[in-house]
């Protein structure tokens, strides 16, 4: 493959440029599907950003490309547009792109790639064609440029409610370790951001404030009686897989895409499974949390995914779920049984959702996982960790575990 040395100018024009790559409203529409190459001219309208429109300089043509059913972009068009500069490694299937401040990582045959510095899951692997990296549009539109032009998103309002939801509660205990339940702990969390929260001036609702259980659609529908919102689920991690740890984050999986644990290549996700309105800024809360939380804690970094999970789908205000390390892992579940860690867990969202609020409102760009690792490099925290974790176990509950009825979804929940 040819060396790619990309040093273009970035276009900042408005969004309307790029979202005119985005699917129609109607999804993938059929009658509008392009010829197997064609060009796409970004339209230099009045930006949002105000001093900035005056650099705009549009002058970055997409190639869009066709292959199979689907719509992608090459990786050099993708750095000319953002002014990336970078090279393929030497296997020829990696590309690393960068101008100081933005850094992505691409991989052909891949759904990973790096976005400035945290695991993002792309909806669609990565194609190598004809010695070109390709992305797919939608992973363009809805995981890329939301992450490198934050600025560039929908501003609407203001913040000033934190919806928090507890997973599971009462009979649903959810995820199990030796120490403790994830109904607990999620809750425990929970009232631990309240004050954290209403410190930072934000009003703050619980679905739920003690082990009861509540229908998720019932959790959707406190979060959708509120104003200027957002909404925040709590969960830990559980799998079969006694090795598995670290955290994943995810907000609602883009319409006529698959999720994360979907298998991508599968024709039926080419359908118009409903998105949200409010996607873009559900995946923006998502990544300005989840920096934060990788940036204080070593832990791994499972990355920023998408799923259908029912509190996620059936929310209209900007949400997303937390998966906060896993119970089935012993290390993980010794720090989760912890309260000091748990108290710096709690501390790591509310910074995190204090920079989507200075996003949204002040439009100021969020910080970066590497930015608070500076930050955290300059304190000596204290953190207890040697302390045997308390034991947090309610009483057994009679009902045993449920199994949660599925809907018409491809997801487990969480
Ligand atoms: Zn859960």
């Amino acid at each position: 493959m040819k060396l790619m040395k990309i040093a273009a100018r970035v276009l900042l024009c408005t969004s309307i440029g790029l979202l005119s790559l985005t699917f129609p409203a109607g999804g993938l529409a059929k009658s509008r599907r392009p010829k197997s190459t064609s060009s796409v001219k970004p339209t230099a309208a009045p930006s949002t950003d105000g001093a900035k429109s005056a650099e705009a300089k549009p002058n970055t043509e997409w190639k869009v490309i066709t292959v199979g059913p689907r719509e992608y972009l090459t990786a050099d068009n993708i750095a000319k547009f953002y002014r990336l500069s970078g090279a393929v490694d030497a296997t020829g299937k990696t590309i690393l792109l960068s101008n100081g401040r933005n850094q992505l990582q691409l991989t052909a045959d891949s759904r990973e790639a790096l976005i400035n510095g945290v695991r993002n899951w792309l909806c669609f692997p990565v194609v190598l064609k004809d010695d070109k990296l390709l992305v797919s549009r939608v992973d363009l539109a809805k995981t890329i440029e939301p992450q490198l032009r934050p600025h560039m998103l929908p501003r609407d309002g203001t913040i000033k409610t934190v919806v928090i939801d507890a997973g599971h509660g009462g009979f649903d205990k959810g995820a199990v370790s030796t120490y403790g339940n994830e109904k607990t702990y999620a809750l425990d969390v929970a009232r631990r951001l309240r004050p954290l929260l209403q410190a930072k001036g934000f009003k703050v609702i619980l679905t739920r404030e003690n082990d009861v259980f509540l229908p998720l659609e019932l959790r959707a529908r406190i979060a959708n009686s509120t104003r200027d919102s957002i909404f925040v689920s709590i969960h830990f991690n559980a799998t079969s897989n006694t090795a598995a740890s670290g955290f994943e984050i995810f907000s609602l999986t883009p319409r006529g895409a698959p999720s994360t644990a979907d298998d991508a290549l599968a024709l039926h996700f080419v359908n118009m499974q409903e998105g949200s309105a409010v996607d873009a800024q559900s995946f923006e809360l998502s990544a300005t949390v989840y920096h934060s939380m990788i940036g204080h804690f070593p832990e791994f970094d499972r990355g920023i995914k998408r799923a259908r999970f029912a509190v996620l789908r059936h929310t209209k205000i900007p949400a997303i779920l937390i998966e906060g390390g896993f119970l089935s892992q012993t290390a993980d579940s010794k720090l989760i049984a912890n309260p000091s860690w748990r108290e710096k867990l709690a501390e790591s969202i509310v910074t995190g959702i204090e920079s989507y609020r200075n996003a949204t409102e002040r439009k100021e760009r969020p910080m970066l996982a590497a930015d608070y690792r500076t930050q955290e490099a300059s304190k000596i925290t204290v953190l207890d960790l040697a302390q045997p974790p308390a034991r947090l176990e309610t009483p057994p509950s009679s009902f045993g575990v449920i199994a949660v009825a599925p809907d018409a979804d491809t997801n487990k929940e969480p």
